[in-house]
């Protein structure tokens, strides 16, 4: 390699491109920087990576190559409709044409570099069937894995899994997903030759001069995932794009605008604080959809951190009243808008959500939480979960209900209408097992029962059980307002020239909606692509 590949710790100084945040905005950087423009990335925390690197690196966009390769029929043009009849008002349609005409192109340009490799399509189905222009066989692609030791010198500066940083589980030499993918794209970027990477650097303030974005005030500080050091200043000529994240760990951002969520189940890293949301709207950034998260039910484990899964195995789920009130294997995002729906309604609880099985899902060892497990061997330990008292256990549903302080002919009626309809094979309140998604759970993490619905067995076996759901994010996702090259808009619409924002900075092009596997990861690279090409005076086609 003839280009230097260490990151330099460089003083004050004149860039071309400045990109805040190193998860999705690496994209943008490398875009940039290979393109000849001088680019600094500044990094708060003193690893790069971001949520992205703790992510599974599934890339929803519709039509790219990857997928054409998988000789899958689809194109930007075929997903239209659904992202059309599911976004409807709630975010810009220029927005979701941009994302959806930039993925085919993206993923080439990537993909013609070495570093990033080929992509992969796997089938995932979308989360939305029945809507137009839904594909059964998703539209979800995922980097290529990498040895660890293909990174030399720059391994160390990868955020580590996310197992790693709360498990202490030792990561493995092969690189996949998230660490993938920011590995990757680390090797490109500094092979560029026109990058440096600052981390334990934090963006606090944007600096304008002449109505124009010019620079960034920052903090420079070696204090993992959080900074407070001495203040330095940036100029970038071209443009500056913030891509740090959400708010997702700021409890009065979330108070003020999620309540009940107060941030403290989030999955996001605790970097994203919500600093270039909060920079961008003092010198003027309109922002939108700052009430939204891409949701996910969060098992509550005695670790303490709730545990973001995405494939429930058996039992039911209740609220207050011992009744169920949704799908159980709703796909996340939908499930968590479904729970925060319920929770409030009528005076019902439903935070926590009480998760009530039997012992038969005990025996399965069935707390596969797919495809985010754990990975610590005998992590399901019912024992010292019942220690901790993450899990309750009873002999009869009358003594669980009241063990959970919820109504028992509630939960023994709402188990009796539910065995019914395990029998039968369908669930008539719910439809639980009907759509591709609930099935392909059954086939990923195993059929709950050999009855007639395979994602629905019976509760029966003596003793019963509860564990509790929250609601867990992955990341807020409402933010800075945009137009289609990710220029931050004022509540005027017009443009702050300068100033670009992309992932979960930005307010989404997908609205409400997290339409299949690779939402955020895909919104993040595009934006973060799109604000690059602009810097750099290109465009997408
Ligand atoms: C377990 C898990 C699995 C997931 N799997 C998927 C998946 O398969 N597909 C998918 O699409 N999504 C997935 N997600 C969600 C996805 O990872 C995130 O929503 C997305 O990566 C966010 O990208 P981002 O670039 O906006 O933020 P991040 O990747 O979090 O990057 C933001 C960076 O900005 C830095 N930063 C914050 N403040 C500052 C500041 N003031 N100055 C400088 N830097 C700052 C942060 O430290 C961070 O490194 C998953 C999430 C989790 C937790």
């Amino acid at each position: 390699m003839d280009a230097p590949l260490s990151p330099a710790v460089s003083a004050e100084g004149r860039y071309d491109v400045i990109v805040v945040g190193s998860g999705g905005g690496l994209i943008g950087a490398y875009t940039a920087a290979s393109r000849g423009l001088r680019t600094l990335v500044i990094e708060k925390s003193s690893h790069v990576g971001g949520t992205t690197a703790w992510s599974g690196a599934g890339i929803w966009l519709p039509g790219n190559p990857a997928i054409l390769r998988a000789g899958i029929e689809d194109s930007p043009a075929a997903a239209r409709a659904y992202l059309d009849a599911l976004i409807g008002d709630d975010a810009p349609a220029e927005l979701r044409e941009a994302y959806l005409v930039s993925g085919p192109p993206l993923i080439e340009e990537l993909e013609a570099n070495p570093r990033f490799g080929q992509f992969t399509w796997r089938p995932i189905p979308e989360y939305y069937e029945g809507r137009p222009g839904f594909l059964r066989k998703g539209r979800t692609v995922f980097p290529a894995d990498i040895a660890r030791s293909d990174l030399g010198e720059l391994e160390p500066l990868v955020r580590r899994p996310l197992w790693t940083e709360r498990w202490g589980i030792e990561p493995p030499e092969q690189m996949v997903g998230g660490q993938a993918l920011i590995a990757r794209a680390l090797l490109a970027l500094m092979e560029t030759g026109n990058a440096e990477v600052l981390t334990s650097t934090a963006l606090t303030d944007v600096i304008v001069e002449d109505g124009r974005v010019v620079g960034i005030e920052a903090v420079h500080g070696d204090h993992g995932d959080q900074v407070d050091g001495a203040p330095v200043r940036f100029y970038a000529d071209r443009g500056v794009l913030l891509a740090a994240g959400g708010f997702e760990h700021n409890r009065a951002l979330r108070e003020k605008h999620q309540a009940p969520i107060t941030g403290e189940w989030t999955s996001g890293v605790p970097s994203n604080t919500g600093d270039a949301l909060a920079a961008a709207v003092a010198i003027g950034a309109d922002t939108a959809l700052l009430d939204e998260a891409w949701f996910a039910p969060g098992l509550v484990t005695p670790h303490g951190w709730p545990l973001f899964y995405t494939m429930v195995w058996g039992g039911v789920w209740v609220d207050s009243t011992g009744r169920r009130f949704m799908n159980e294997r709703l796909p996340y995002d939908r499930a968590g808008h479904e729970i925060l729906r319920r929770h409030g309604e009528d005076g019902v609880t439903a935070l926590p959500v009480h998760w009530v099985f039997d012992q038969r899902q005990v025996d399965a060892e069935a707390f596969t939480f797919l495809p985010v497990d754990p990975q610590l061997p005998g992590w399901f330990d019912a024992d010292r979960w019942l220690e901790a008292g993450a899990l309750v256990r009873a002999d009869t549903l009358e003594d669980l209900a009241a063990q959970l302080g919820i109504p028992a002919d509630g939960l023994t009626e709402t188990v009796d209408e539910y065995n019914g309809f395990a029998r039968e094979g369908i669930d008539e309140r719910f439809h639980r097992g009907e759509a591709p998604w609930d099935r392909m759970v059954a086939a990923v993490v195993g059929p709950h029962t050999d009855g007639p619905n395979r994602c629905l067995g019976v509760i029966d076996q003596r003793p019963y059980y509860a564990v509790q759901v929250v609601v867990t994010d992955l990341g807020t996702k409402g933010g800075v307002r945009t137009d289609a090259s990710a220029r931050v808009l004022r509540p005027d619409g017009s443009v702050i020239d300068g100033l670009y924002a992309s992932g979960n900075t930005m307010a989404p092009a997908l609205g409400r909606i997290y339409p299949g596997a690779g939402g955020p990861i895909g919104s993040a690279m595009v934006f973060s692509w799109l604000a690059a090409l602009d810097m750099a005076g290109a465009t997408s086609d």
